[in-house]
């Protein structure tokens, strides 16, 4: 049994990042990755970029939404604005080389247990690992969410390699939002005509705040689809989907809609919290945590990525959910008694977000 002080689970940005703070504070840690660094990345469709944009403004303390550290720019590194996740893979795999990060790829943590005391006991696909703190950073692009009753007979987001694979004429896409928009943009650009479903229709939104709307890149290729007469919004909701021999029927309040290939679902992903059992407590599929990012239920447990959320809002931006990294690490390193002085640098560029009442929404005045 291999035994260390903090083990994290994911080497996406989460996990990388968190593993960058741990390394500046000098925390004994390890990193398992049931794939490869950066493999949610690696697998996004081909066309996918990034809708935040990367800019290597790191001197004057604006870092690059992108980085995941307060001395790295995805833009510098990869020369592009909205990195391809295939890129951004690249940027992730040169920190864990540079910085030298532990990671242990293709080992999968399959069921956790707490310990009676203190501490975790990790099952895996290659053996037993005790730890006393546990960060659970395993992402959400891995796993898909079907909303809609007979929605897993469709082709979810999540398991697109190319848009440019997917076959037939007309396409009905589930789901409005970021990645609903993203598939009918880049079905459009195939020459498609596309039907995206969306009973909230995001594309009407104007929150200003960025967890709600729309981003501004979105937006700009939206119209540019639009313009294209071949995308249609529709302000409804599917409630059923049954798969027929060689057809689709798509149920709503007043009929159905018949179409010859599997709708495209864009209905969100979920949280990989299976190996975890009742360790968080799940409230509206939401882990309850603390003002650290720590599990309720589960004493050394903390939580980093996108399904961190507080005060309502979801911190499901890399530049929302890096500035929890030293929360988190600062809490870990003071019970492990470290100097956790070395984390300042982040409070200095801005990469610290422990006042969670002055955080986090931004809803912009004009
Ligand atoms: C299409 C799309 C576009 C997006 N665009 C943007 C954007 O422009 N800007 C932005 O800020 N955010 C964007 N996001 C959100 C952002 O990509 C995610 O929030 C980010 O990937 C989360 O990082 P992560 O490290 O938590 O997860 P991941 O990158 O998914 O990393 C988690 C890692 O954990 C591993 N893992 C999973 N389960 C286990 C296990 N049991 N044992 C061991 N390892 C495991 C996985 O293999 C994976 O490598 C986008 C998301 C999607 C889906």
């Amino acid at each position: 049994m291999e035994q260390t002080e903090v083990l994290v689970v994911g080497a996406g940005p989460a996990g990388l990042g968190v593993g960058l703070a741990l390394k500046k504070i000098g925390a004994q840690f390890g990193i398992l990755e049931r794939h490869k660094v950066g493999y949610s990345f690696a697998r996004w469709p081909a066309e996918t970029r990034f809708i935040t944009p990367s800019f290597n403004a790191n001197a004057f303390n604006l870092i690059d939404l992108n980085a995941i550290s307060p001395d790295t720019s995805p833009a510098y590194t990869l020369g592009q604005e909205h990195p391809s996740g295939k890129a951004y893979a690249r940027y992730l795999k040169a920190l864990a080389r540079h910085f030298e990060l532990p990671v242990a790829e293709g080992v999968e943590v399959v069921r956790v247990e707490a310990q009676a005391q203190e501490g975790f006991l990790v099952h895996t696909s290659d053996g037993l690992f005790q730890t006393r703190f546990l960060v659970w950073a395993v992402g959400e692009f891995q796993f898909p969410k079907y909303t809609i009753p007979g929605s897993d007979s469709g082709l979810h987001y999540g398991k697109v390699r190319s848009w440019s694979k997917v076959q037939g004429d007309k396409q009905v896409v589930l789901g409005g939002y970021e990645s609903g928009i993203d598939a009918a943009y880049n079905l459009v650009l195939l020459g498609k005509e596309v039907m995206v479903f969306d009973p909230q229709a995001p594309w009407l939104r104007q929150e200003g705040e960025p967890s709600v709307d729309l981003a501004p890149f979105t937006y700009e290729r939206l119209q540019r689809a639009l313009d294209s007469k071949r995308l249609t919004l529709v302000q409804m909701a599917i409630e059923q989907i049954e798969k027929r021999r060689g057809h689709f029927l798509l149920h709503h309040a007043e009929g159905a809609i018949q179409v010859p290939h599997p709708p495209i679902v864009a209905t969100g992903f979920g949280g990989g919290f299976e190996p975890l059992g009742s360790l968080f407590e799940m409230v509206k599929g939401q882990p309850r945590l603390t003002e650290k990012d720590e599990s309720t239920q589960a004493s050394g447990l903390f939580l980093a990525g996108p399904k961190v959320h507080h005060r309502g809002t979801p911190f499901c931006f890399i530049y929302k959910f890096r500035a929890r990294f030293p929360v988190v690490v600062e809490e870990i390193g003071q019970r492990l008694g470290l100097d956790t002085t070395p984390l300042e640098v982040y409070r200095k560029r801005g990469l610290w977000a422990d006042d969670l009442e002055a955080c986090c929404t931004s809803r912009c005045a004009c």
